[in-house]
């Protein structure tokens, strides 16, 4: 077995690309630098470039999700988003479908018979 340089920079050995539970701190410090949350400067240096380019990766991949969710909330469709996960999606439409029977109360109300212009103007308020 080869024993490698754990990618995460903290310079620990391996087997794999990671020492065990660093590949979480790796992505969540990707996150934090594309979100501007850490300035990637204070960080310490990472073993090679390969580690260097799967940052970046998770840099860019941060930032397209965010800028993809971003979009779709302000749609209301965050079930396009690639990144989305069952239960997001899922309050998204619970949300939406809460919003529609408002809306068809709404109507339902405004179908309603209304004796005088007053009470119209009441449902409509
Ligand atoms: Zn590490």
């Amino acid at each position: 077995m080869t024993t490698n340089v754990c990618w995460c920079g903290c310079g620990g050995a391996t087997k794999n690309r990671f020492v065990p539970g660093h590949d979480a701190k790796f992505h969540s410090q990707a996150k934090k630098v594309a979100r501007g949350l850490l300035d990637e400067n204070t960080l310490p240096p990472l073993p090679h470039q390969e580690a260097a380019d799967e940052f970046e990766k998770w840099v860019a991949k941060t930032r397209l999700a965010d800028a993809a969710k971003a979009a779709a909330e302000k749609t209301g469709k965050a079930e396009a988003t690639e990144g989305a996960t069952r239960t997001e999606v899922r309050a998204s439409l619970v949300a939406r479908i809460a919003e529609l029977q408002a809306r068809l109360a709404e109507l339902d109300g405004d179908e309603a018979p209304a004796t005088t212009e007053a009470t119209a103007e009441v449902a409509v308020s």
